[in-house]
């Protein structure tokens, strides 16, 4: 372990964490994929594979969030996100382990009335881990909500504790504030030299840990976001604030470096989980390369992103790029008519 490591690795000692992902995920190369695009060599990370209840990237933001919350002296975890949220799904999951109660508001951000994406994929997976779901409507103040369920819960001797959507906090980031130094450890020992490193991004918290731990490392990777939802100023806004709040949390006393943020909000299509052509090729492209599998309303628009990206000379010049994967492919069980298979009949 480089000193760099070593100084994140203990700065983030200082924190309550409980383990619950399989860590450090596989770094592979993707081989068939880096062959079809003739770029740099391009390699997956795989945080599809924390696996709590098939895994994802808010599994490393909730070894902390739920340390905190059982600090906390909390019986009950509240969250919230989209009905096809990987984050209440692996938060139900938490919460089942620790054997905490979890209420979970989704937000339908969609209008969809199909019942595949109302009720299966990772609606299914909250249920089966116990956890009470309740709808919200499009555009609801959902930290609102929350709040109101939290008196609601505490008035009848609940101890509630509020997770933000997505795990997107301080408390979160330091989940891939960890990531960086992981993965930097890993290329270290593969004597890998990574120039670029690549991820979806929405609530932002997997970015700004990034953003945080990269700049605690003294790393110059190249970090790119690719936006699900908001456009590139205010994805990028959000980014840059929440990680100088990580790094203040951190405290490690480095600087964050504005032009370290990039989002680029391209591939965000009509709307947020809004499938889209880029997102369905690029999917199909890498189940049927690699045997791998993404999600519609995430890690498929970014490898979407990644893919055009190389295409357009993007990465040029350099040799080796990561594409994070943060796992959802649940959600695929929830869109199971997008991909207008022949197999599938509605
Ligand atoms: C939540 C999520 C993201 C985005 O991470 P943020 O920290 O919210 O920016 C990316 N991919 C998947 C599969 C997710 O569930």
């Amino acid at each position: 372990m480089t000193d760099d490591v070593a100084l994140v690795r203990r700065a983030l000692e200082k924190f309550p964490r409980i383990s619950l992902g399989h860590l450090p995920t596989p770094l592979e190369p993707m081989d068939r994929l880096s062959e079809e695009l003739g770029g740099p060599r391009i390699w997956v990370k795989r945080d599809d594979c924390t696996g709590l209840s098939s895994g994802g990237n808010k599994t490393r933001k909730l070894e902390f969030l739920m340390a905190e919350a059982v600090k906390a002296g909390a019986d009950t975890i509240i969250t919230q996100g989209a009905t096809q949220s990987n984050h209440a799904r692996q938060t139900a999951a938490a919460a089942a382990l620790l054997g905490l109660e979890c209420q979970i508001l989704l937000e339908d951000r969609t209008g969809s009335n199909d019942p595949s994406y109302n009720f299966n994929g990772n609606v299914l997976l909250d249920q089966l881990h116990g956890a009470t779901i309740a709808k919200r409507t499009g555009g609801a103040d959902m930290n609102a909500e929350m709040e109101s369920l939290a008196t609601l819960l505490q008035s009848s001797g609940r101890r509630p504790y509020i997770i933000p959507g997505g795990g997107s906090n301080r408390v979160g980031a330091l989940g891939y504030v960890n990531c960086a130094a992981e993965m930097t450890e890993q290329a270290q020992v593969q004597d890998l030299k990574i120039d670029a490193l690549i991820h979806a991004t929405g609530s932002s918290g997997t970015q700004a840990g990034l953003v945080a731990g990269l700049a605690g490392l003294g790393s110059d990777i190249h970090l790119l976001g690719i936006g699900v939802r908001a456009p590139r100023e205010k994805q990028e806004t959000m980014v840059y604030e929440l990680a100088c709040k990580t790094m203040d949390y951190l405290g490690m006393g480095v600087e964050i470096d504005r032009t370290s943020v990039r989002a680029n909000c391209d591939y965000v299509g009509a709307g947020y989980g809004l499938p889209t052509d880029g997102m369905r090729n690029a999917l199909k492209m890498l189940a049927r390369l690699e045997g791998l599998l993404f999600d519609p309303v995430y890690s498929g628009k970014g490898l979407d992103g990644l893919i055009d990206q190389i295409r357009k000379g993007y990465f040029d010049g350099m040799e080796n790029i990561v594409f994070l994967h943060t796992g959802g492919s649940a959600a695929l069980f929830g869109y199971p008519e997008i991909f207008d298979l022949p197999g599938y009949q509605q």
